[in-house]
């Protein structure tokens, strides 16, 4: 194992402090590393792996796909890109869907739509987007600016213009924040990066209402709380309160990266042929999986299962901080869950996990953000719980 690692720091630009395992296969909620040590995952790829490694069916169309085509230019048809298209509208608000490869491009598209469509609709002046502090919303030059967390940004200005950050979780303030320039306010249902913060229920509907009042766009990046992970297949749904365009990426694929950008015929006008566009968005063999991956999502009663381990899960942890009053807080819906420390390093407590078996991932000096496959049981939650009680106790 050490010399693949030691292979990887030499070739391999570091932009990631690693985990010192390497990981060569996975099934279900588990994975293995390169000398046969089984892992329970509860990273899951950040949110990616929702129906857990190598789902059979996600296997098969990849395979299937795999024999007829990889790829051809989106100058041309392909089938299972409209049939992607077809069931992400049929299980949203959306009417259009733009493809990509990642959630930052999916959130790029959305920056680009929603300036374009102001300036169609309002005049050139509009064209200010307002995100919260402590969002995240990916790593390219605009989703790094659109990000309100000023450790992502340092080094890289001059940053875009016409972003404008409010307080997470504060309609007053977006409120007071929208002028004449605005022409979107973005958020993410549930802030992932941010540290797994629930805003206060009825937020969404708050700023849709905002949003319509003031005639601006309301965008969702739903990259990290999409595809089921709250227990709804998009997270807003919990409260009704439909955007006018939404992002997804990780978990759209089940493991093959893809990302989305949906919205309505309305928004969607704003852009003509050659506004926007990418090489492999929706490519034949990515949207096949997507296609697979959806199908398997609300044919296998996986919202079910999220909804239910995840209360388990959570109620758990709350068991924990019982005992341990270095947990400050348990927060999270559906299997996004973080759990809070204080007095104690998360990382210390990912590193203790990991020598017992379990992966999960610090965010931060204090956040450990729990996201396992949806498909994980309620053995294998007590199996964790097991781990960090005993990790617990021994730091
Ligand atoms: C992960 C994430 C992104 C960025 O997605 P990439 O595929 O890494 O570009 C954007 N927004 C949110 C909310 C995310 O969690």
């Amino acid at each position: 194992m050490m010399d693949w690692i030691e292979e990887a720091e030499r070739w391999v630009l570091h932009t990631y402090d690693r985990y010192p395992v390497v990981i060569v296969r996975g099934e279900g909620a588990r994975v293995w590393d390169i000398d046969g040590r089984e892992y329970l995952d509860f990273v899951a790829g950040i949110a990616v792996c929702n129906l857990g490694h190598c789902h059979p069916r996600v296997v098969e169309a990849l395979r299937e796909q795999a024999g007829k085509l990889l790829h051809v230019s989106n100058l041309y048809y392909t089938q299972p890109q409209v049939e992607l298209a077809q069931r992400i509208c049929q299980h949203s608000f959306g009417t259009k869907v733009f493809f990509c490869n990642s959630g930052a491009e999916a959130n790029e598209a959305a920056i680009k739509l929603a300036r374009k469509y102001a300036k169609l609709r309002w005049g050139p002046e509009r064209y200010e987007i307002i995100t919260m502090y402590n969002s995240f919303h990916g790593r390219t030059l605009a989703t790094l600016t659109a990000t309100g967390q000023e450790k992502f940004q340092r080094g890289f200005e001059p940053l875009l213009p016409g972003f404008r950050y409010c307080p997470f979780d504060d309609l007053g303030a977006v409120e007071e924040a929208i002028t004449e320039r605005t022409c979107a306010v973005m958020v993410e249902p549930i802030q992932g990066e941010g540290g797994v913060r629930v805003p206060s229920e009825g937020y969404l509907r708050g700023l849709k209402e905002i949003c319509r009042q003031k005639e601006v766009l309301l965008i969702y990046d739903e990259v990290q709380t999409g595809m089921g992970r709250t227990g709804k297949l998009f997270a807003h749904q919990h409260e009704g309160a439909p955007p006018d365009i939404m992002t997804m990426a990780k978990a759209l694929g089940g493991g093959v990266p893809i990302g989305a950008m949906v919205t309505t015929d309305e928004v969607a006008q704003a852009f003509s042929a050659g506004d926007h566009a990418s090489t492999f968005g929706g490519n034949p063999l990515a949207a096949r999986a997507a296609c697979a991956a959806l199908d398997a999502l609300l044919q296998e009663r996986v919202l079910d299962n999220c909804e239910r381990v995840g209360r388990y899960l959570r109620e758990g942890l709350q068991g924990l901080a019982f005992k341990f009053t270095k947990i400050r807080e348990v927060r999270g819906r559906g299997l996004m869950v973080g759990v809070e420390f204080e007095g104690l390093s998360a990382k210390e407590v990912a590193k203790g996990c990991l020598e017992r078996g379990v992966l999960i991932n610090a965010i931060g000096e204090r956040v450990l953000r729990l996201v396992p496959p949806l498909i994980i049981t309620e053995v294998e939650v007590d199996r964790l719980l097991e781990v960090m009680e005993e990790v617990l106790r021994g730091l």
